[in-house]
């Protein structure tokens, strides 16, 4: 249950905190933190800490405005791998302006106005993830490198899975955390790895995501490793996803399960109307569910990674996938997000996108199954592909109405306004590749 402001401060004296961090996360997806001591913690708890809203907005810019951290007693943990005496302990935190409202350019609250959305539907949103990563050496300067720690493939053991201390290592300080941790394993890739993260309210895995994140690359680097959820670090390797799964719920039923619709999959009408709303936005939410210039790379066939606006049961290729579960465990996994989204907006959109559906009643396209493939793929790609690239996101983004009220205006225009920056900086580079495909020849 919740935490109350009385209860996290009992909690910290009887674990001699001596540090707090408030933690809260940049419009980019970067985790943040302000240290505070355990005698600002009361003030901190009833007031906020003043701030500056340049650090959530990723940039800094003449007019600097105060913003205040609140942070939300329901998420205070304590870091299990710093001291017991003066021990360290986090809190996330919500973003007000200096009215006292909601900051416009805080992520978590994006989230809770969908969130808010959902309840004021009768639904709540459940979600839990599969997180892939590598772990690559680091140099003498301890620097990243893109060699691989291991060479072992899918669901490979010791000795060749060089990785598995590490991940234990990740496993049971998650857990002490209060993480459920459902698996995990040495993912198909030299290296990769996942963790699975069980089903949770859409706030919590939000939170959840981006602690994941820190606490894994910490664990890496007390090992002398350096954990990276670029979704895609080399080029002939799969790449790293995050498969998000969704259950929609009212109340303690799973309104994705219609037992009788036996000819539908036993999937309800809600259920086959939010894939449709997920499908019909999904070229517009892909630039925040997969921000970076590196995740379209990822995003191409061949690699498990899907390609393709659809859905199916088995199909890999495909956005969205309907595992086999039934009853409780009725869900629908999109396997297209990578781990470097900013968790908040991320599940903000997907599930703005699926009540969408829901209220217009948006039928999806039939099931795209292996077998109608027929090699027809690379046709595919072009009339149903996800964007190809962070420019085409992008221009999705900025005539999707649905999306940018999920986000909300402020955050639209500043993703918006900061990618396009990174799109052209980047198209105005030469890359190697183009010098070994070109320079001798022209
Ligand atoms: N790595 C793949 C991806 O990019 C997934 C492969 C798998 O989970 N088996 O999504
Ligand atoms: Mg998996
Ligand atoms: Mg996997």
């Amino acid at each position: 249950g919740d935490l109350t402001k009385k209860e996290v401060l009992e909690r910290a004296k009887e674990n001699d905190v001596k540090f707090i961090r408030l933690q809260f996360t940049d419009i980019f997806g970067a985790f943040k933190n302000i240290a505070i001591t355990i005698e600002e913690l009361e003030r901190a708890l009833n007031n906020g800490v003043m701030f500056d809203s340049a650090v959530i907005e990723g940039f800094a810019h003449n007019r600097e405005s105060d913003i205040y951290l609140r942070p939300d007693p329901y998420t205070f943990k304590i870091f299990p791998w710093r001291p017991r005496d003066g021990a360290v302990a986090r809190l996330i935190c919500d973003v007000y302006n200096a009215k006292g409202d909601p900051f416009e350019g805080c992520p978590r609250a994006a989230l809770k106005r969908v969130i808010k959305q959902a309840k004021q539907m009768g639904y709540w949103l459940q979600s839990a993830a599969e997180i892939e990563f590598f772990l690559f050496r680091t140099d003498e300067q301890g620097r990243p490198t893109t060699d691989t720690h291991d060479q072992a493939g899918y669901c490979d053991l010791t000795p060749v899975d060089l990785g598995e201390n590490a991940r234990r290592d990740m496993v049971l300080i998650l857990e002490s955390m209060g993480f459920e941790i459902g698996s995990s394993h040495h993912e198909i890739s030299a290296g990769q790895h996942e963790i699975a993260l069980k089903e949770e309210d859409a706030l919590i895995m939000a939170d959840n995501l981006a602690t994941f994140r820190f606490v894994v690359r910490t664990i890496a680097q007390r090992h002398g490793l350096h954990a990276t959820f670029m979704p895609k670090p080399l080029a002939t390797l799969n790449g790293s996803g995050l498969h998000l799964h969704h259950s929609l719920w009212k109340d303690d039923e799973n309104v994705f399960y219609a037992p009788s619709h036996t000819n539908c999959l036993q999937l309800s009408k809600t259920a086959y109307y939010y894939i449709g709303g997920l499908i019909e936005h999904a070229r517009a939410f892909t630039s925040i569910t997969n921000p970076l210039i590196n995740s379209y790379k990822r995003l191409t066939l061949g690699k498990l990674a899907p390609a393709l606006v659809a859905w199916s049961e088995q199909n890999r290729n495909t956005m969205i996938r309907v595992p086999a579960q039934r009853e409780s465990g009725t869900m629908i996994v999109l396997r297209s997000p990578d781990g470097t989204c900013n968790p908040y907006l991320a599940m903000a959109v997907m599930l703005k996108a699926g009540l969408e559906g829901i209220k217009n009643k948006i039928k999806p396209p039939a099931a795209l199954e292996e077998n109608q493939l027929n090699g027809g793929l690379g046709k595919l790609i072009r009339t149903h592909g996800l964007p190809h690239n962070l420019d085409e996101a992008l221009d999705a983004l900025s005539t999707n109405e649905v999306i940018k009220d999920a986000l909300g205006e402020y955050i639209w225009n500043r993703f918006l306004e900061a990618k396009e920056v990174e799109c052209e900086r980047y198209n105005a580079t030469v890359h190697p590749w183009e010098i070994d495909e070109y320079l001798r020849n022209y």
